[in-house]
């Protein structure tokens, strides 16, 4: 008989209440004993495969999870685990009825049950467990769930044969190593003895066979090591427990045969375990094993100092008897014992405990030391195995990654903030190349919805869809963003020409740059000669997929422009037009501090809504306002005779008034020039209050337009499509 045939495999609700009622934990039964009611009709007439009544399955789950030491809310969760899934309560019901947690962990438990667990990739196994940390904000979701798989696997005999090594592989591949880094050793073995039975029969039942054989050897020698040390311990019985310890049988099976030894030759086969109260006396008793027996180098371990990153706590030293015998000794205080066991599980019954008494500093260093390690665990660092170690740092969980899967359970891994696009592409590029959308946990989103960890996302195509442009904006991976560049060189060439140039254009002309098709050709030549293109079309085509950024080149653009091609300089000659008084109900102006004051433009700067401004408290005016440029202020204000005179002044978010501005327009005099300028702003809507046109020097011509605007980006694109016209040489605002 093993050890794990003593473990009852059904419990009901009684024995859960006698479990809860031993323990020195708060439990809200009133609303344990509501979950467990709302289970037992939810589940009804059903029953496991086995034909035991379906609700001792939850109920022997919640048990497991209260031996854990876990809190109200786990046990609830467990109790409902498989309602959402298997009947007709929903989890807006659970999330009514019991609370947001519980609705959360049940919601969780039942997702992580509908992924594909187990692949043959073991990056993909890799990927499952990141996955599954990743989706426990909530540690408790994961507690539930391997109680839950604890309890699948001591029931499982009745299931067939495939499905038992399915199960049992699953375990050896995600279970089992999640439970490792929660540090919850007793879960960990049990699953992979319960596992190992399954998938080595034969394997498995030699280390059993061997074990018993050697039950009364072993039974004998602890004795006689227990008397001994708690004599040489000189310590009370009461304060010290030595007992023998069996080694799980699968740590065995992989010492035998996965590296070749016989059971003789592991040495803690033999294995005594010590609890003492408090560190001190840990590291006294290490002394007196270390007196009374031979200790066999380089076997001792101090994880007291230095934790294992699961938080695994203990003294291990080897040593040999004066018959020859060598065992291992581990040494360790009952919390230590507690974590070793339960990890942190143990951990949560702790900071339930403190948080019970004082909502105080250790229960915020408990919940510090969970975070640590949920963040440990993430970043994969199994010590156990160290050739592990680089290929791990190497895989190193990251804050920034999600894990999303396929309706089929197929795990993705992105970066945090991908959109569903990335996710396409990242499934195939002819899934990308084809989407027309998406649908996340069964409900449609928009294009640039960001995804989240656990979430099930199906991506929508069509065969005759096509990417957008836009989506090189939304997405957020370099590899989409290339790939959707590598449709649209490939499919658009024609469109890619015209939309480079235009984007070519636009940014010239937002630098005052205005060329002809010709002199552009010129100017971009050095361009064509870098990129080893053969025509300017190649070039604007590689703008328009992307695949030279406009932002990335256009200051050597605009420096070859400046030495090659800049039209001398020449002083614009400005002619005044008598300036408008204007008559503003609403200024536009917030005065900080003063309300209903009287408001001036200023006369020398004109300034425009988007202009940085300030205010002077003119004597008997009011207040006008300045361009914070304007040559009238000075440029130190604390220099000045009467710095409180200046005040800061605000443009109010929504200017629904009309601002006047005069443009000098400076272009080569021809025919036909003021009827274009007319044109331009008439097409935009623009009220004109003044123009005219008059010869200047050197064959020269300036038109003079005062014109109303609503905003300084309102005049800059004005100005800017005045720049188009052909021949205009500058604009400047007056
Ligand atoms: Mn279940």
């Amino acid at each position: 008989m093993s050890k794990y045939d003593k473990i009852a495999h059904y419990q009901d609700f009684n024995e859960l209440l006698t479990i809860l009622k031993k323990s020195s934990n708060n439990y809200d039964i009133r609303k344990i004993q509501k979950a467990y009611d709302l289970a037992e009709k939810a589940h009804g007439d059903q029953r496991r495969i086995s034909g035991v009544p379906y609700i001792l399955h939850p109920t022997s789950v919640a048990c497991i999870v209260a031996q854990f030491g876990m809190d109200s809310d786990s046990i609830i969760s467990a109790l409902l685990h498989d309602v959402v899934e298997d009947t007709e309560y929903d989890l807006g019901y659970i999330r009514k009825e019991f609370g947001k947690d519980v609705s959360n962990i049940v919601d969780g438990v039942t997702k992580i049950s509908k992924i594909k667990l187990y692949s043959r990739e073991e990056q993909q196994a890799e990927n499952v467990r990141k996955m599954l940390i990743a989706m426990s904000n909530d540690i408790r979701v994961i507690i539930v769930k391997l109680a839950d798989r604890l309890h699948n696997m001591r029931t499982i005999e009745c299931m067939p044969e495939q499905k038992r090594r399915d199960k049992s592989r699953e375990n050896m591949e995600v279970f089992a190593p999640i439970a490792h880094r929660l540090g919850m050793k007793a879960v960990k073995d049990e699953l992979e003895d319960l596992s190992l039975r399954y998938l080595d029969p034969v394997g498995y039942k030699e280390i059993e066979d061997a074990l018993l054989l050697q039950e009364n050897e072993r039974d004998r020698f602890i004795e006689k090591k227990k008397k001994e040390i708690l004599r040489a311990s000189k310590l009370p019985n009461s304060k010290i427990t030595v007992y023998g310890r069996v080694k799980s049988i699968n740590s065995i099976y992989r010492k035998t045969y996965l590296r070749g030894k016989t059971i003789d030759e592991i040495y803690d086969v033999f294995a005594l375990r010590i609890i003492l109260d408090d560190i001190k006396d840990c590291y006294n008793l290490l002394g007196v094993i270390h007196d009374l027996y031979t200790p066999i180098p380089r076997r001792f371990k101090d994880y007291i100092s230095t934790p294992k990153p699961n938080m695994y706590q203990s003294l291990h030293t080897t040593v040999i008897d004066r018959d020859g015998i060598p065992f291992e000794v581990q040494i360790r205080t009952w919390e230590m014992h507690q974590t070793a066991e339960n990890g942190i599980a143990a951990h949560w019954k702790y900071k339930l405990g403190f948080t019970r008494i004082v909502n105080n500093k250790k229960a915020r260093e408990l919940d510090a030391n969970i975070n640590r390690i949920k963040d440990i665990l993430a970043a994969q660092i199994d010590t156990d195995d160290s050739t592990d170690i680089i290929r791990n740092i190497r895989n190193d969980f990251d804050q920034n990654e999600v894990y999303v899967f396929s309706p089929k359970g197929d795990v993705f891994n992105l970066p945090k903030g991908s959109t569903v696009i990335d996710l396409a592409y990242l499934i195939h590029t002819e899934v990308g190349n084809h989407m027309v959308g998406a649908k996340v946990d069964h409900r449609i989103v928009s294009i640039d919805y960001e995804l989240n960890t656990g979430e099930i996302c199906e991506i929508l195509t069509q065969k005759d869809s096509h990417p957008r442009r836009d989506w090189l904006e939304i997405c957020k991976t370099s590899s989409a963003r290339s790939k959707i560049r590598q449709w649209f060189k490939r499919e658009k060439r024609d469109e890619n020409i015209i939309e480079g140039k235009m984007m070519l254009e636009r940014e010239l002309k937002r630098s005052n740059i205005s060329l002809t098709d010709e002199e552009l050709e010129k100017l971009l030549q050095f361009m064509l000669r870098k990129n080893k293109f053969n025509t300017v079309e190649d070039l604007y085509a590689s703008v328009g997929y992307g695949g030279i950024q406009l932002w990335k080149v256009m200051p050597r653009i605009k420096e070859e422009y400046n030495t090659k091609f800049k039209p001398e300089d020449k002083e614009p000659v400005i002619v005044k037009t008598t300036p408008q008084k204007r008559r503003h109900a609403n200024s536009g102006v917030i005065v900080e501090g003063m309300e209903d004051c009287l408001i001036k433009f200023s006369q020398c700067c004109n300034p425009l809504p988007g202009d940085d401004i300030i205010g002077y408290i003119t004597r008997g005016y009011g207040v006008s306002v300045h361009k914070r440029s304007c040559s009238n202020i000075p440029k130190d204000l604390s220099a000045v005779e009467e710095p409180e005179r200046y005040v800061k002044v605000y443009w109010e978010n929504e200017i629904n008034e009309n601002f006047r501005s005069t443009l000098e327009i400076i272009s080569t005099d021809r025919t036909g020039l003021l009827a274009d300028v007319t044109i331009a702003l008439s097409s935009m809507r623009i009220f004109i209050h003044n123009l005219n046109s008059r010869h200047i020097e050197d064959g020269r011509a300036m038109v003079t337009a005062t014109i109303d605007v609503v905003n300084r980006e309102h005049l800059d694109t004005v100005i800017k499509r005045l720049q188009s016209i052909r021949d205009i040489i500058s604009i400047k605002r007056f």
